[in-house]
């Protein structure tokens, strides 16, 4: 029987076109298929071991058509999140700072594990946000910070990805 500690649900969120979809699928399949349809949110579930326990996560990729609305009614859903940027568009990197206030602010208190993750690294010519930009971030709402190529390597995903099911899942063990 599987416990209520054992599930995990995270929600990728960001601006369109940054590679929610691209990292979701890389972490869950390892492969990189170069387009994704991008018309709605979708559900992927799957066993992963953490920690050496088996977890049944629950990863939502999340998908507003036309333009980018904060999927605030996944919030209260979720254990773990991951706002993804494109490190090639300055304009995603806001809609990842606001995101981060507004999780920030709707979770008040609860205590929910956040990647930052900075996708498409490798456009380093057309680079506009720089890895101490991300950083910087990360420290201001004190979470997690990844650059990752999702066209590029499935590694750098999966470990984002593992680091925060694995904080979701010792603060779930730990109430
Ligand atoms: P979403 O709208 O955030 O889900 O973004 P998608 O996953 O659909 O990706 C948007 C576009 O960016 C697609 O054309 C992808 O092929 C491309 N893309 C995704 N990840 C990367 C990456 O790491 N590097 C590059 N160069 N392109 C990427
Ligand atoms: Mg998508």
């Amino acid at each position: 029987t599987v416990d209520s500690t054992s599930f995990i649900r995270v929600v990728v969120l960001g601006a369109r076109k940054v590679g929610k979809s691209a990292v979701t699928v890389r972490y869950l399949t390892k492969r990189y298929i170069g387009e994704y349809s991008s018309s709605r949110d979708l559900l992927y579930k799957h066993g992963v071991f953490v920690d050496s326990q088996p977890c049944e996560v629950e990863i939502l990729d999340t998908s507003r058509f036309q333009d980018d609305v904060f999927p605030a009614d996944k919030v209260d859903w979720a254990d773990a999140f991951i706002v993804v940027y494109s490190t090639a568009d300055r304009r995603s990197f806001q809609v990842a700072t606001d995101s981060l206030r507004r999780i920030q602010h709707q979770v008040a208190g609860r205590q929910v594990p956040i990647i930052l993750l900075g996708n498409k690294r490798d456009l380093e010519h057309v680079r506009q946000v720089s890895v101490d930009d991300g950083q910087e971030m990360s420290l201001q709402f004190q979470c997690q910070f990844y650059e990752v190529s999702a066209a590029d390597s499935h590694v750098g995903v999966t470990v984002a990805f593992q680091s925060v099911l694995r904080e979701a899942y010792s603060l779930k063990t730990r109430r």
